[in-house]
């Protein structure tokens, strides 16, 4: 079973248990960072399907979740909307401020916000949130700084496994996967 590598038990646990809104990074965190770039400048990301389930689990359980890029790119838009994660906020260079930005529009404290990030850009924002988290692969000064690092890198899986951690400390996960097997996925929603 995913699960972290880091403090799965104690302050963060119980962290979890309060966390209603998940914010995540794009690259490196829904994706391995690789930036596809055609003769026309069009970007496009690989994007992972048990990502995409998760997030499904995540709304399921009555969350929200939001997306703070610093790139911008219409493909991250459209994966998204497919995600149902509303707001996206893209082409960020202060992610603190943004991050704050979230917060304030959906109205949630920071102890009930986690955040998602894999570099050095993401740390203002990760010391803000009530639980951050990264992936495997995360650079060091992140992984040394957050609370929780998951066993899967970004854009294989670390999503899911953030998602499965914060729902098992908050006993939903069953109900959600239960939930999600009687009820089929909608088309583009994974
Ligand atoms: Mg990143």
């Amino acid at each position: 079973m995913p699960g972290p590598q880091s403090a799965p038990h104690g302050e963060p646990a119980r962290r979890a248990q309060e966390i209603t809104l998940l914010v995540l990074d794009v690259d490196g965190v829904m994706t391995d960072g690789a930036i596809l770039l055609d003769d026309h400048g069009v970007e496009g990301r690989h994007f992972y399907v048990r990502d995409g389930i998760a997030m499904n689990l995540w709304r399921r359980a009555g969350h929200r979740a939001a997306i703070l890029s610093g790139r911008s790119a219409p493909v991250v838009t459209r994966r998204a909307a497919e995600l149902r994660i509303h707001p996206v906020l893209q082409g960020v260079s202060d992610k603190a401020a943004a991050f704050r930005t979230i917060l304030s529009q959906l109205s949630v404290s920071p102890e009930h916000a986690c955040f998602m990030g894999d570099d050095l850009v993401d740390l203002p924002a990760l010391r803000l949130a009530g639980l951050s988290a990264c992936p495997a692969d995360a650079v060091a000064e992140v992984r040394q700084a957050v609370d929780l690092v998951v066993d899967s890198p970004g854009g294989r899986g670390a999503v899911r496994d953030l998602v499965e951690w914060i729902l098992r400390q908050q006993g939903r996960f069953e109900a959600a996967a239960a939930d999600y097997l009687v009820n089929p996925i909608r088309p583009g929603e994974s």
